[in-house]
């Protein structure tokens, strides 16, 4: 992409109402625009991390076998109040209709999908089944905050899945377990599994997926040594203490949490008497798993995770381009163009070739405005075409992590790129 065609614009300073660092870095590179509390327009720089970090979430969901599907946001009263959520889910949008009656804004789709997959499950050879969506979810927060990370309008990929017996159902929360942790580690963040009470969304006791970040809103205990971590609202333990799994002392840290699963047991079948025959000719009602990836919050806690003073870092899986090419200009009207065309035929080689180019060919915009622009906004490799650099047949390769900046020769770029 032309960067001059980009109908955002980067910004100088921060937005007086950012209070944390991805609102603050996301909007002033106009990834994303907060249209008030908790709502936010994704734009095109930020769409496209958006779009791929749903893409690593729907080829691993699909990895574990789960269909995608699409359910609505607009959801009938009807079935939360056969759940009992309508009046015990504080945060649950209600909305009303001329017609006179109210609809729920779909904080989550349990109300949905049970009743929807009871339609078609009538026997214990349709089972197990697991079922997803990737879409927008809306909680009536009171307190909006942490920019992406807590939203009242955000995205959510949510999986729901259907067993006959206890052990199915826990061996397939154990691969989703799995598949979390991978879905965090090709996004580029480290995720800790976290122990966990229920809560209103919830049965007896969930698992948590922590990015440990000081934006965090999360207090967690965590061993200095091992894998054990709790939630500090569920804790058995507490600071300073020796931990229980291998005696190593549990440190008090903060997290955001990317993602939570939960076994709902029956909680949901039963509020729809969902029941299949089971082999021996019986019948039997269902077991299900609900499990949570907050996807837009995902998208902020990269950003808390990975960024300097200067901008964002994005991880090259996320990136909202691979190549972030600078054409520089010159006093030389001749020379300038020269350049201008060099870089031309840059872009278009790379971009042919599978390689995500954003090219900042603006002319009258000087170097160092470029290189901040190219800083905040983050893409992990950047490359200058200038007067020096052409006489050299180059172009000067630098990486967003890094301060070496090396002269690279223009045939070899492609191969440079594919190496890293
Ligand atoms: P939290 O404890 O942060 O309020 P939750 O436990 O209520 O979240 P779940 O109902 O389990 O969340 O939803 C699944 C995932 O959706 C969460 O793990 C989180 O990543 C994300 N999520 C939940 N609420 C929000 C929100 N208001 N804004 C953005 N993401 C959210
Ligand atoms: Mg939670």
């Amino acid at each position: 992409m032309r960067y001059s065609q980009l109908f955002t614009k980067t910004s100088k300073s921060a937005p007086h109402d950012a209070e944390s660092i991805n609102a603050r870095l996301l909007e002033q590179a106009g990834f994303v625009r907060q249209e008030m509390a908790g709502v936010y327009s994704w734009l095109p720089l930020g769409l496209r991390v958006l779009r791929k970090v749903e893409n690593i979430i729907r080829e691993e969901m699909n990895a574990l076998g789960a269909q995608e599907i699409l359910m609505p946001a607009l959801q009938p009263k009807e079935n939360w109040l056969q759940t009992g959520r309508w009046d015990s889910v504080d945060v649950l949008f209600k909305v009303p209709s001329q017609t006179k009656k109210e609809y729920a804004l779909g904080p989550s789709a349990e109300e949905i999908v049970t009743p929807l997959v009871q339609q078609f499950v009538k026997s214990y050879k349709d089972l197990p089944t697991s079922v997803y969506q990737i879409h927008w979810k809306y909680r009536d927060e009171l307190r909006a905050k942490s920019g992406v990370m807590r939203g009242r309008e955000f995205e959510m990929k949510d999986l729901y899945s259907f067993h006959t017996a206890q052990e199915d159902l826990d061996a397939f929360y154990v691969k989703v377990t799995e598949t979390y942790l991978r879905v965090y580690t090709r996004c580029g963040v480290d995720a800790k599994v976290v122990q966990a009470s229920g809560g209103v969304f919830s049965e007896k006791f969930s698992h948590e997926f922590h990015v440990e970040t000081p934006a965090g809103e999360d207090r967690l205990l965590m061993c200095s040594s091992c894998t054990f971590a709790q939630n500090i609202e569920v804790a058995t333990v507490k600071e300073g203490d020796p931990c229980s799994q291998c005696g190593g002392k549990i440190r008090l840290t903060k997290g955001v949490e990317v993602g939570n699963i939960y076994d709902c047991g029956k909680k949901y079948s039963d509020a729809f008497n969902f029941d299949v025959s089971f082999e021996d000719g019986t019948q039997g009602r269902v077991l299900t798993g609900c499990y949570g990836i907050g996807v837009t919050r995902l998208v902020g806690a990269i950003v808390e995770a990975s960024h300097d003073d200067r901008g964002m870092i994005w991880p090259k899986s996320v990136a909202p381009f691979h190549v972030h090419l600078i054409s520089l200009g010159s006093k030389d009207a001749e020379v300038a163009k020269c350049v201008q065309s060099a870089a031309q035929e840059l872009y278009e080689s790379l971009s042919a070739n599978g390689v995500e180019v954003l090219w900042d060919e603006r002319e009258g915009v000087s170097a160092g405005e470029k290189f901040a622009d190219a800083d905040l906004i983050g893409v992990p490799l950047r490359l200058v075409v200038s007067e020096k650099t052409l006489k050299e047949d180059s172009v000067e390769l630098k990486m967003r992590t890094g301060q070496e900046m090396r002269l690279v020769k223009i045939q070899d770029v492609e191969r440079e790129i594919n190496n890293f």
